[in-house]
């Protein structure tokens, strides 16, 4: 329609470019709010276990974002702070709340495995993130082996010197590297292979081809092939049925995550999930 609209072509373009650019203004203006206030923001824990045995290994911390009654997904709100910068402050702020919920854990006997953190790219490369990390490592007496963090392949295309030195610094104090939605960016193996990451993260959309779409298994069994020839750890993400569950084990996934697990809770509900859990585990012990 604007192709053929005449004079008018301008003006609907300009005008569509300036709604949405108002939008993320104003996100931006309400994260900085969110940001100050400390009630709207939270973070969410997503349990993984291990294919085989289905005990939990670790979590996943996911950031939720809650204004004014309504939900505003990460997968929106993460890219405009990444634009504006904010992803900075917001990422310390991340780090904070985590180490400090970690530490609250262990003085509680609560285990929950390793503890896996997002990290943008812009904070990568961009920041002092793995510093300020172990800065905060110390600050709340947590040992780095509990930590791991997450990247997509993404953040590895530009390979600034502060990437590297933030890579480098993460690597010497046994903080463990997990490359996320691996299969949707464009590292190149040689690239992966350098790398020496600890964790693959297999994308969640190839987990739901399994069972249905044949190219999607194929890359499945060929990434866990991959992985352990170089001597990394596979997680399937988007794990929503048991048959994607059982197919990945089958094929030497280590660890499984989704919501055929558990969805991302608050820490509270991963606490009461933990122990019922224990306690049907123990019933099978009991019955067998
Ligand atoms: P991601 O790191 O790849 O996180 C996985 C996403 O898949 C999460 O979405 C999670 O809730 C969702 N998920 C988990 N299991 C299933 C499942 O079985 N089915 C389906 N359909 N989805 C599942 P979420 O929390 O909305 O986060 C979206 C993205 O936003 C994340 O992708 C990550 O890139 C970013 N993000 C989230 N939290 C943070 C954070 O604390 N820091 C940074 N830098 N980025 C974050
Ligand atoms: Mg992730
Ligand atoms: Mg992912
Ligand atoms: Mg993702």
């Amino acid at each position: 329609r604007a192709k053929h609209s005449g004079k008018n072509t301008y003006r609907f373009f300009d005008d569509s470019m300036d709604e949405s650019m108002q939008r993320r203004v104003a996100t931006q203006r309400h994260l900085e709010e969110a940001m100050s206030q400390d009630d709207q923001l939270s973070l969410f824990f997503q349990p993984q276990v291990h294919a085989r045995t289905n005990q939990v290994v670790g979590v996943e911390v996911l950031i939720r974002w809650r204004r004014l009654g309504e939900w505003i997904s990460p997968a929106v709100f993460i890219p405009i702070a990444e634009d504006s910068g904010q992803i900075i402050e917001l990422g310390r702020w991340i780090i904070d709340r985590t180490l400090s919920q970690v530490a609250d854990w262990r003085a509680r006997n609560i285990e929950v495995g390793k503890v896996s953190i997002n990290i943008s790219a812009v904070q990568l490369s961009n920041s002092e993130v793995a510093y300020e990390l172990l800065n905060a490592l110390k600050h709340y007496n947590v040992p780095s082996e509990v930590i791991a963090i997450e990247f997509t392949e993404t953040t590895l295309m530009v390979r600034s010197a502060q990437l590297a030195r933030n890579l480098a610094m993460l690597r010497a104090n046994n903080i463990s590297i997990a490359i996320d939605d691996f299969g949707t960016g464009y590292c190149s193996l040689s690239y992966l292979k350098e790398l020496e990451a600890n964790y693959l993260k297999i994308d969640q959309s190839f987990v739901r081809g399994i069972g249905d779409i044949e190219s999607d298994e194929c890359i499945v069994s060929a990434t866990i092939a991959m992985a352990k020839g170089l001597n990394m750890e596979v997680i399937a993400e988007g794990v929503e049925i048991e048959y994607q569950a059982q197919y990945l084990a089958e094929h030497g996934c280590d660890y499984l995550q989704g919501y055929g697990f558990a969805r991302p809770m608050p820490a509270a509900d991963l606490e009461v999930w933990l122990e019922q859990r224990k306690q049907t585990l123990n019933a099978e012990d009991v019955k067998a």
